[in-house]
């Protein structure tokens, strides 16, 4: 077999179990088998055609070359003015660094912030290239456990508990995956007081599901007095706009910062898609029903699923407050959360993930994103409660 000798650091990188876990289902299907997917964190919705018009007419006007690295002008002011309006910062195209989705700006900010030895305080669990970017940056990660007791709210005592001379960069993600618990004013203000006094350490807010809130506020870190400076808001048009596959993220940071963003961009990508970019002044600008008929959708879903979780002998489920995931609790049933989402799509045909896929905080979880029709998650409850009664 073929080993090459790839470099020390990419024992550090690892990856996003969602997608293997979707590829291990697709196998199934190619057999013939039918599989309920609720692996995958992707909205099930077309783009709103109002962007996709936007798209075809940016490409047919010429906007299909490189555009300068940070973004179109336009879209960078696009997006400073959506964050002042919705996220109550104030904020200009200077500090706006566009990129090819949300996840660069995980990855460039710890290799722009991370020196070997840092510590990178993160919630568990918590979307897993988190982990993956601090380990590959050199960093030291310290997981803060979320738990379904607390509602998977912060606790401010044991993260006030992690917080070393050591720390160099904390993250915070609202409303989160998996577990789509949201942070409260009371919770984002409790966290500003821990780290008032603490100017050396920078915070990644990932808002990227800021617009789908169903209890609960929009209340971003960077809109407190001070610390604007030391945020970095990572957001994008993936989940709000249903545009995954368009690429289409972005940073917000001070300019000093942006600048550094930009230099990691220009060594890597040049810039995000020059269609794209014009697509996201008309999701940002144009009319918002999509979104909100999509927030409706959700909802109902949620409802649904949870209720019906909680029907079944041994589920536990608390109600997420926001994005698109449930993260009922599975410990009852005495196997490891990882051997029950296999058998769970071996033996019955429900693709999960599970909760170790998102940190070991995560054992005893499965999650279920319910961006899937509500007649796909009825058929997956009763398919799971099947499953569960011959466990
Ligand atoms: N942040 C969180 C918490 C996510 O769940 C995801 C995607 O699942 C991302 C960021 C990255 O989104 P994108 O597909 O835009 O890179």
């Amino acid at each position: 077999m073929f080993k090459p000798a790839v470099a020390q650091r990419m024992s550090l990188l690892h990856t996003e179990s969602a997608f293997q876990i979707l590829a291990k289902a697709q196998a199934l299907e190619a057999q013939g088998r039918h599989i309920v997917h609720m692996e995958i964190g992707q909205p099930d919705f077309k783009t709103p055609q109002n962007i996709i018009d936007a798209a075809y007419r940016a490409m047919n006007e010429g906007y299909t070359g490189y555009t300068p690295t940070p973004g179109l002008l336009p879209a960078r002011k696009a997006i400073a003015e959506y964050a002042a309006r919705h996220k109550s910062i104030t904020t200009n195209e200077n500090e706006v660094v566009i990129v090819p989705g949300g996840k660069p700006v995980m990855f460039y900010t710890m290799l722009m912030l991370v020196n070997p030895g840092d510590e990178v305080v993160y919630p568990n669990p918590s979307f897993p290239i988190y982990e993956s970017c601090i380990n590959f940056a050199g960093g030291v990660p310290v997981p803060l456990q979320l738990s379904a007791e607390n509602d998977f709210r912060i606790d401010l005592e044991a993260f006030k508990q992690l917080i070393t001379p050591k720390t160099k960069l904390v993250l915070i993600n609202s409303p989160s995956n998996p577990t789509g618990g949201v942070f409260t004013r009371e919770d984002v203000l409790g966290i500003a007081d821990i780290l008032r006094d603490r100017p050396d350490i920078f915070i990644l807010s990932d808002e990227i599901y800021d617009r789908l809130i169903f209890e609960g506020e929009v209340f971003s870190i960077a809109s407190l007095p001070g610390f604007k400076d030391r945020t970095i808001i990572l957001d994008g048009f993936s989940k709000t706009y249903a545009m995954t596959g368009w690429r289409l993220g972005y940073g917000i940071m001070h300019k000093e910062l942006a600048a550094h963003m930009t230099m990691l961009m220009v060594n890597s990508n040049s810039c995000a898609a020059a269609f794209s970019q014009m697509a996201a002044i008309e999701a940002l600008t144009g009319p918002q029903t999509a979104v909100d008929a999509m927030r409706a959708a959700f909802m109902e879903r949620r409802d649904y699923l949870v209720e019906a979780l909680n029907a079944i002998d041994g589920i536990r489920c608390c109600l997420p407050k926001g994005a698109f995931y449930a993260f009922p609790d599975i410990s009852n049933f005495g196997i490891t959360s990882e051997e029950f989402a296999s058998r769970l799509l071996d033996e019955a045909g429900v693709a999960a993930a599970h909760g170790t896929a998102f940190g070991a905080y995560g054992e005893g979880y499965l999650r279920l994103s319910y961006a899937t029709s509500i007649e796909n998650i009825k058929i997956a409850v009763e398919l799971i409660e099947r499953f569960t009664k011959n466990l």
